[in-house]
């Protein structure tokens, strides 16, 4: 990359780009990683700490939720395993339905026939009578592919929840880890099934997920303790928090596209809103806002409608 370069956020994505270009990272916390961090718990304590303590006597907990590390690439898998050794590790889990105390397997849809009585033969002729394609939103993809009983009795209430409230608004997405087969939904309701999905199998370092932040960061020049509260493209600065200023050739943003950092006076309202109200969360979207941001030249259009299927990357 020619010219200065700032990359904004000191998770995954900006760690990773700051070891393949050499730019600074600015980072808002004291630590890195973003949400593919773990931190640390003393018994009996509510105190976080970014690592164990000496005695190793606390319990490790993640900012993201449960992380597991799957895909394919074996570049990146490698680089991983190179920086923070781990194990890979078979996935074993199941929906818990509370008021019948009842394990499921996931996934649900391939696993009917531990549901109670009536329910799989209603959920595999609803599955079966699919004729829906024509959904906008991720909340009508699972009804179509499920069928009201399977969508009621989990994929609404679980998707509630796991798109924070958006389920009625987002496009469909994360198709994978919601695999529809109607051959596997049939055969599951008699008998078992082999595992499927996106992380049969995953790998976690045996640090945790922060071991592999901080290897990365020892890797880049991260700048800790740098919040960026503006983003001018018109004058290619950036604004943090303590007052400071610096400016770029080129940026990279990293930082969640619901942080409003652009200016008001440079960048277009569209595009500051766009992926918490249409749902326009892909990827290409993403990029058109980085080289949006890097360049300032043009001004990306990221109110498409919702995609006719389902994205599966
Ligand atoms: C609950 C949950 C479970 C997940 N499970 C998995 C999984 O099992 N496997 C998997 O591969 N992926 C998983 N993911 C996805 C994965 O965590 C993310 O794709 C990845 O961590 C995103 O990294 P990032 O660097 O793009 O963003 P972030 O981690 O969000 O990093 C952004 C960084 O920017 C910083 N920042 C924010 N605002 C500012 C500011 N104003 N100024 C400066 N810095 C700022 C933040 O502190 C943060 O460090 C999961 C995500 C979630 C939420």
């Amino acid at each position: 990359m020619a010219g200065s370069a700032l990359i904004l956020g000191g998770g995954v994505t900006g760690l990773a780009t700051g070891i393949a270009s050499g730019f600074p990272v600015y980072e808002a916390a004291d630590v890195p990683g973003g949400i593919c961090a773990s931190y640390y718990v003393r018994p009996g304590r509510a105190e976080r700490l970014s690592a164990p303590p000496d005695d190793g006597e606390a319990y490790r907990f993640e900012i993201g939720g449960g992380h597991w590390i799957f895909g394919g690439a074996p570049d990146v898998l490698t680089f991983i395993d190179t920086l923070a050794p781990g194990r890979r590790y078979v996935r074993h889990s199941s929906v818990y339905f509370a008021q019948d105390e009842l394990y499921v397997p996931y996934p649900l849809q391939n696993n009917l026939r531990y549901l109670k009585d009536g329910i799989a033969p209603r959920a595999l002729a609803e599955m079966s009578s699919r004729t829906k394609s024509d959904w906008r939103t991720m909340a009508d993809w699972l009804e179509s592919s499920f069928g009201k009983t399977l969508f009621d009795l989990f994929f609404y209430p679980f998707n509630v929840r796991y798109t924070d409230g958006l389920v009625d608004r987002v496009a469909p997405q994360d198709a994978y880890k919601s695999p529809v087969q109607l051959s596997l939904a049939i055969r599951g309701a008699f008998q078992g099934t082999s595992a499927v999905g996106y992380n049969v199998s995953y790998f976690y370092p045996t640090d945790g997920l922060s071991a592999l932040a901080q290897r990365m960061a020892a890797r880049c020049t991260v700048v800790y303790g740098r919040r960026v509260v503006e983003i001018r493209p018109d004058q290619k600065r950036v604004v943090f928090a303590d007052g400071s200023e610096e400016g770029y050739e080129r940026l990279v943003s990293t930082l969640p596209l619901n942080r409003r950092c652009w200016s008001r006076t440079s960048a277009p309202r569209r595009a500051l809103d766009a992926r918490p109200t249409t749902g326009c969360t892909s990827p290409t979207a993403e990029r058109r806002f980085i080289a949006w941001a890097s360049t300032a030249t043009s001004i990306p259009c990221f109110c498409r409608p919702p995609p006719a299927t389902p994205r599966t990357a």
